[in-house]
């Protein structure tokens, strides 16, 4: 095991809830047919300096994806442990 602290991978993501006031949080998935009602929640990713907010349906597309990534990666990890261990 590493030690110390395990390096997060996914620290740029996060689910939030809009504030219910000031301004109104515009879907980065599709920006004209999606919407993110102030008060409701909905996944930021950190994008450089700034923050891309997209809504639950789009959040959910973009985490299933994420989630076959780390599957494959774990896919590869088992292998690559394999062959390492002879
Ligand atoms: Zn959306």
């Amino acid at each position: 095991m590493p030690r110390g602290r395990t390096k997060e991978i996914l620290h740029t993501a996060r689910i939030d809830q809009a504030n219910a006031i000031g301004r109104q949080r515009i879907c980065r998935g599709d920006r004209r047919n999606h919407s993110i009602p102030q008060g409701c929640w909905y996944l930021a990713i950190k994008d450089g300096l700034g923050e891309k907010s997209y809504c639950l349906e789009c959040a959910r597309a973009i985490l299933l994806r994420g989630r076959e990534k780390l599957e494959k990666l774990f896919t590869e990890l088992e292998k690559a442990e394999h062959y390492a261990g002879g």
